[in-house]
């Protein structure tokens, strides 16, 4: 019996890379494994699999009475809906520990850094397999996303000694510059619907038992957002109507200025001053150094719903 390795829902380039480099790995050291997803491509993900020749994973969303190893997450909400009829067999995650339990012993790989790919790269090592040149270059681009080209708060020196390490495998000599092209895919927001943008790296959270959807856009320049911001906060309130939120938070991430613009929707007014310190005006705020959605945003938003 084959496991299934999977990301989250709404798959980012680290779940896609890291199910696809896993799978590999799992195969290599004779476990049989199939890389499988939760969703459609980002365009960011597309750019790197034919970048280094992939296909995508295999799509599929029930994991009935399959085994299935986790990745780049741990959080019920963010798991295929009938997790509960699978087996867990491992998990390798760098966000906080969420609420998937087990009821067998798993492999749990679970480190504070940037990526899963960088823990991913220490399985590797741990297995003493060699990591092919594409998967190379997919795991230093799942890392170069995650950490924001090292920007982000997130990001360890494992996760740029991971990429160095990865760049010479994968024969690549300029990573920043690959780097910025995977940004500059992702800045292109032009004649996206608004929808499709918010939904793009969209992630609801449990928090004391309030349903909070907070999506994010990181792009080079803010100005992309100048005439759509509106349709963007229609599409957010329209959200949270729709799916019984608590509040819907939308961070628009300049990576070069280095700091996130909120767009709020919530029935609490005061949530975002006792979070962040800072009141929201019209249902905006700036945040000066905010990147990181997993390390800058939820936490302090989980403290404030407490
Ligand atoms: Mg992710
Ligand atoms: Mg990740
Ligand atoms: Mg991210």
């Amino acid at each position: 019996m084959s496991v299934y390795v999977v990301g989250h829902k709404i798959p980012d380039s680290d779940s896609i890379c890291g199910a696809i480099a896993l799978a590999y790995l799992k195969n290599q050291i004779g476990e049989p494994s199939i890389a499988a997803r939760l969703g459609d491509l980002s365009p960011e993900t597309a750019f790197i699999l034919e970048k280094f020749g992939f296909e995508a994973p295999e799509f599929k969303t029930s994991y009935a009475g399959e085994e299935v190893f986790i990745v780049d997450h741990s959080e019920l909400t963010q798991a295929p809906d009938d997790i509960a009829e699978a087996t867990i067999v491992g998990i390798v995650d760098h966000h906080k520990l969420g609420d998937l339990t087990t009821s067998t012993p798993l492999e749990c790989w679970i480190r504070p850094v940037g990526c899963s790919n960088t823990i991913i790269k220490m399985m590797y090592d741990f297995h003493g397999v060699a990591i092919p040149k594409d998967i190379a270059g997919i795991m230093m681009c799942a890392i170069l996303s995650d950490t924001v080209i090292f920007k982000s708060p997130t990001c360890t020196t494992a996760d740029i000694k991971c990429v160095e390490a990865l760049a010479e495998i994968a024969g690549i000599e300029d990573f920043k510059e690959l780097g910025m092209d995977m940004f500059k895919v992702k800045s292109a927001v032009e004649g996206t619907p608004a929808r499709d943008l918010v939904m793009r790296d969209f992630k609801d959270f449990n928090m004391n038992g309030n349903k909070i959807g907070i999506g994010q856009l990181e792009v080079i320049d803010l100005s992309v957002f100048d005439d759509i911001k509106a349709e963007l906060e229609a599409d957010i309130s329209a959200l949270k109507a729709e799916g019984e939120r608590h509040s819907v938070i939308l961070l628009l991430t300049d990576i070069m200025k280095e700091g996130s613009e909120l767009l709020v929707i919530t029935d609490d007014a005061g949530l975002i001053e006792r979070a962040y310190g800072i009141a929201c005006e019209n249902d905006r705020v700036w945040l000066d150094g905010v990147l990181s959605r997993k390390k800058q945003i939820v936490p302090q938003l989980q403290d404030a719903l407490a």
